[in-house]
């Protein structure tokens, strides 16, 4: 078996930066979609928009009052109101139809046209109608209280610019655009391989010596948040063919395998990957997480995610997620806020490995759990984020300031 690569152990095992150089140089946006307006929040913008149309199309009241001339109310007082023929009533959708002449005012209610031959609006307070004529009794400028046609946008404006991550005001001004739609980046497709002779499908009991498969259902979580779309999968068994079949499978931008990717008996998927297509790196000198492999069939991107919840955890946040996203037009960068905490208590690391360490927040500090093996997926529950020792440190001294990746962007104290 000259090309099986099991069971030698890791002779060598790559630098994370190795292999995050590598996922940075070649995971780039995929291609535009169409998106309907209303389905585009939270979507990555893939064109340039141009507005096409003034907004406003008309010039329009900012205040409920009196359309008027503006000229003619100067000199208008308390003590010397000037009075003018109310001639009619402009509401928004419902224009006066009229041109207005001198000595002539028309009512006029917020975001309503202003008509032809009126320049100014006088609000309503200090205006007082009595058997259709009009006391204006403060003076306003020409223009004064009038929105200009395009005074919110103007026609040939560059409104949005391809990469924004779409908010819900985005998508209004969209709307207000006249836009039905607009061209996005598609959503990465990933396609998740569970193996495991012991896995029983999410919502089952636990029983004998079988385990509840929760990787899949923390990483389609995870594929949810970096913007990815999760297809449908089948738990299978540590049976080559079956894992072939799905790896292989052409509907995906990345595969996800959990589980079998070390250098066991039943570890098929490294093999499987390097006869498909091409691992690239399998043994990354990180911990947890040392057995993942990462490498590609085609233009998909593979991720061998090692079973052990935190391992598959923690590899999918080095290396899957920050491709997802990329493939998906948002940046690579850690997705949560980031804290400056000092360190409560020491954390050994070795010179030459990357540790990626749970720490819950408490009073103020960042404590590493004592309880965090590979598999012990709680302690992903109970820290509030992660800190990363860098391949260069021995380890962080207590007291020191550590910068903690929050798992989410509120600090969950434990
Ligand atoms: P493996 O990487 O397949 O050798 O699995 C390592 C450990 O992770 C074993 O204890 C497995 O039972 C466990 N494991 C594997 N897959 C999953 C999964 N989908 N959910 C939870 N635990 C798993
Ligand atoms: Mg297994």
């Amino acid at each position: 078996m000259k090309h099986d690569v099991r069971m030698r152990g890791f002779a060598e095992r790559v630098d994370v930066e190795v292999v995050e150089a590598f996922l940075a140089e070649h995971a780039r946006a995929l291609g535009g979609e169409p998106v309907a307006l209303l389905d585009c929040v939270g979507r990555v913008l893939a064109e340039d928009v141009t507005a096409e149309v003034d907004v406003p199309g008309f010039p329009r009241s900012a205040m409920d009052g009196y359309a008027i001339r503006g000229e003619q109310s100067f000199g208008a007082s308390a003590y010397d109101a000037i009075r003018l023929d109310v001639v009619g009533v402009s509401l928004p959708g419902n224009p006066y139809g009229s041109k207005l002449q001198a000595g002539q005012a028309v009512r006029i209610m917020t975001g309503a046209p202003i008509p032809d031959g009126a320049d100014a609006v006088v609000k309503a307070e200090v205006c007082e109608e009595e058997d259709g004529v009009v006391s204006i009794s403060e003076a306003v400028a020409p223009c004064k209280n009038v929105g200009a046609i395009g005074e919110d946008i103007a026609k040939g404006d560059a409104v949005l610019k391809a990469g924004r991550r779409l908010r819900p005001q985005d998508a209004g001004l969209l709307s207000s655009i006249g836009r039905a739609e607009v061209l996005c980046v598609r959503r990465p497709r990933v396609r998740l391989v569970v193996t495991g002779d012991e896995l029983l499908p999410a919502g089952s009991i636990p029983a004998g010596s079988q385990i509840v498969d929760s990787n899949s259902v923390v990483l389609r979580g995870l594929i949810g948040r970096d913007g990815g779309t999760s297809l449908p999968f089948e738990i299978l068994p540590d049976v080559p063919d079956e894992i072939r079949g799905a790896m292989a499978s052409e509907d995906a931008d990345v595969v996800l395998v959990s589980g079998g990717t070390s250098v066991g008996q039943e570890d098929h998927a490294p093999r499987l990957l390097s006869e498909l297509g091409e691992l690239a790196y399998h043994g990354i000198s990180m911990r947890p997480s040392s057995p993942t492999g990462i490498g590609r069939i085609g233009e998909r991107f593979v991720f061998l995610l090692p079973g052990n919840p935190v391992s598959c955890l923690a590899a999918y946040e080095f290396f899957a997620g920050p491709t997802i996203r990329a493939l998906g037009g948002r940046a690579r960068a850690w997705p949560h806020r980031r804290v400056t905490l000092p360190l409560a208590r020491k954390i050994v690391s070795e010179v030459g490995r990357t540790d990626y360490v749970r720490v819950a927040v408490e009073e103020g500090q960042a404590t590493p759990l004592a309880t965090a093996g590979a598999s012990i997926l709680s302690s992903t529950v109970r820290a509030a984020g992660a800190v990363v020792i860098p391949r260069e440190l021995e380890g962080i001294r207590e007291g020191a300031e550590v910068e903690v990746l929050l798992y989410d962007d509120e600090v969950a104290e434990a």
